[in-house]
């Protein structure tokens, strides 16, 4: 388990003309009079790279290195991507930077290679928090996905799930750098490779040659860059194992992919609110056409369609899959709504102020900026309220507009007024191939279903159960001037109303936006009414009366308005994003882990049959659901995973029915 997120920047030298050098590896990043040819040489030309874009039937490349460094492989490949590539092609590049460089390190090293300006420009805006973990950043509106694993090599690889079809191997001389050719490496390499996947590297030594083929490539040297002798290149000429089976890593229930992947043709995404929108968003961005449906007259029209939410991620004190995930999505999510929203047309980067709520909270507080588990950039303490944390990254967000804004898309068409009235899946030979969905009396298909239903998920008959619920929720606002009056005549002189940052303690209150003040909520459990009620607007003025320190009763429940809708819950708190498996096909194949937990299975589930959920989002879906979208189109598209595979296993749709056979002694019928 990880004590910190927190990663140290090289220690660099620059040369006179602005070449960097890594003190601690006393090496460096290119070759400063020829860094861009030999890149083409060393990498593009020899994984032949511009004939296989070209011949390749696959939709997506999938090119992973070894070391980011500052990113010089990667524009170059991008570059000639652009150039060469069959404009529908996409190109995942998947990296790994144990010491990444901080963005304006990157601004510093890349001042190098003006012709490459068009490309390093949105690299370097795009470029993530230096935090450890997985990060996913989308360029060329989609085309480009570049997947970056901040942290060591090893982990990043082992945790990853990809079918890689180029390697470029660029580690520091192996003499310098021997975590990045290491045997357990190029086992992982090895994991994420296919028959036809090639590999290259500038080196020739020893060591490296004898790793890749202890790894299962056939390796030969060819003539090195410029003045070099040597260098080395391999191919993965066959393999017995197949990509579910290099996945499963002893784990075949949590399987998510399709060795054979159907054909995307057209996707069904059904619920227009925060899940759906950034689904369709995803896999659109993706060149996917999709169809969006949803019951209600509106978009947004359930949970989504609150007026104002706050982007407020649940930061843990221990490093935990669930955890990873939130940071993950969170860090995502910033980096998404920054890049959609130039003009603060949806989105407020304001910064929140979370404030305990008692004295034990306070010490947990402490103890959170004590331990240093977070970057600075991503928390720490606010010099506003003393005893409070601070998340300069998170802000607010008006949903409708945020769904509106991603459901925008070309490739995206929406249906109100359209519920899913039934599901059947289209079989030949046993297999699903697509899905026949109907709505008001008209069936349509599909190759895919995402079902973003939040509650209404159980009613789709084709969906297998889960222990999502709902719990309501009743937001209230009040306008910015009786809200102003009401401080007055209290003869508070002080102006508490036009605060700048999100405030959150027992519930949470937005800086205003038109006129209005918005704040909650209410977390109403086993309670399905949906008028809006007086007593909720009363627990939600105690709520602001804190936040704000007035003096209760400051505002009367007579100028409140409010909104009730039902958050879809679940009882881990945690999402439920995955394939929708059959639950009594997991019951008959993994039944003998409720006689040994520990029990292991070579049984990959499968198949999978094209439907996705995308559910139980909770109070955070803000955070949580662009990620969650971005890896529900990886899984249709058959790209690299954005997640990790511990934390895809945590959303797994089959997890529950999984901790149900281990817990019990019996087994299920
Ligand atoms: N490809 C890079 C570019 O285009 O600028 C240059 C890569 S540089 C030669 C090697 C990189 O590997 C450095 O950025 C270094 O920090 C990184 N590295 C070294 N050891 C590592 C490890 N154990 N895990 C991950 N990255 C590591």
């Amino acid at each position: 388990m990880l004590t910190s997120y927190r990663l140290t920047p090289p220690a660099l030298s620059w040369a006179d003309d602005g070449a960097p050098h890594s003190n601690a590896f006393d090496d460096v990043y290119f070759d400063k009079e020829s860094g861009l040819e030999e890149t083409r040489y060393v990498f593009i030309k020899h994984n032949q790279l511009i004939e296989r874009w070209n011949t390749q039937h696959k939709n997506a490349f999938v090119i992973a290195e070894t070391g980011f460094g500052t990113g010089l492989n990667f524009l170059c490949t991008w570059q000639a991507f652009l150039e060469h590539a069959p404009k529908d092609k996409q190109l995942h590049f998947i990296s790994v930077e144990k010491y990444p460089l901080t963005k304006a390190m990157l601004a510093q090293a890349l001042r190098m290679w003006p012709s490459l300006d068009t490309f390093s420009r949105p690299l370097i805006e795009a470029y993530p928090e230096v935090c450890h973990g997985l990060h996913r950043i989308e360029l060329e509106e989609g085309r480009i996905q570049l997947t970056l694993w901040f942290g060591e090599a090893e982990t990043g690889f082992a945790a990853m799930d990809a079918d890689v079809d180029a390697w470029f191997l660029d580690g520091f001389a192996p003499s310098k750098n021997p975590d990045m050719w290491s045997d357990t490496l190029f086992r992982h390499i090895r994991r994420l490779s296919h028959p036809g996947t090639t590999c290259s590297t500038f080196t020739a030594a020893g060591i490296v040659r004898r790793g890749l083929q202890n790894a299962g490539f056939e390796v030969k040297k060819v003539k090195g860059f410029g003045i070099k002798r040597d260098m080395t290149v391999g191919l993965l000429a066959k393999d017995d194992a197949s990509l579910t089976q290099r996945m499963s890593q002893g784990q075949p229930w949590f399987n998510v992919r399709q060795d054979t992947p159907a054909q995307v043709t057209h996707v069904l995404v059904v619920g227009a609110g925060l899940a759906g929108a950034h689904t369709a968003f995803a896999l659109a961005s993706q060149g996917v056409k999709v169809t969006v449906w949803d019951k209600g007259d509106h978009i947004a029209c359930g949970a989504s369609g609150n007026p104002q939410g706050m982007l407020y991620p649940k930061l843990a004190a221990q490093d935990t899959p669930v955890n990873r995930f939130y940071l993950t999505a969170y860090l995502y999510a910033t980096r998404l709504y920054n890049k959609l929203d130039k003009e603060k047309y949806f989105w407020d980067q304001c910064g929140l102020i979370q404030i305990p709520k008692n004295d034990k909270e306070a010490e947990r507080f402490h103890g959170l900026l004590k331990k240093a588990l977070y970057p600075d950039s991503i928390l720490q303490a606010s010099t506003d309220r003393t005893g409070s944390l601070f998340l300069p990254l998170s802000g607010w967000v008006i949903l409708t507009r945020l769904c509106e804004t991603l459901l925008a898309h070309d490739k995206i068409t929406v249906r109100l007024n359209t519920a899913l009235d039934s599901l059947s899946p289209v079989q030949e030979e046993g297999q699903t191939t697509g899905w026949n969905a109907s709505s008001n009396g008209h069936t349509h298909s599909f190759s895919h279903v995402v079902l973003c239903t939040a509650n209404d998920t159980e009613t789709v008959d084709a969906a297998p159960d889960t222990p999502a619920y709902p719990i309501r929720g009743q937001v209230s606002f009040l306008e910015v001037e009786k809200a102003k009056k009401a401080c007055q005549s209290m003869g508070e002189t002080r102006d508490k109303i036009d605060f700048d940052k999100v405030l959150c303690e027992f519930g949470y209150v937005s800086p205003s936006v038109d006129g209005l003040l918005h704040f909650g909520s209410t977390y109403d459990l086993q309670d399905n009414d949906i008028t809006v009620r007086k007593e909720g607007h009363q627990r939600n003025l105690s709520i602001l009366e804190s936040l704000l320190e007035t003096p209760k009763n400051t505002f009367s429940t007579e100028d409140c308005g409010g909104r009730v809708s039902f958050r879809c819950a679940v009882p881990d708190y945690t999402p439920i994003v995955g394939p929708a498996l059959s639950q009594k096909r997991y019951l008959d194949c993994y039944a003998p882990l409720s006689k040994n937990a520990k029990w292991q299975s070579t049984d990959i589930a499968d198949p999978i049959n094209q439907l996705y959920l995308n559910i139980g989002h909770g109070s955070r879906g803000l955070t949580s659901t662009p990620l969650s979208g971005s890896y529900i189109a990886s899984l249709i598209l058959g790209t690299p995973s954005p997640l990790e595979q511990k934390i895809s296993h945590a959303l797994h749709p089959s997890r529950f029915v999984i901790r149900e056979l281990k817990r019990s002694q019996t087994p299920l019928s």
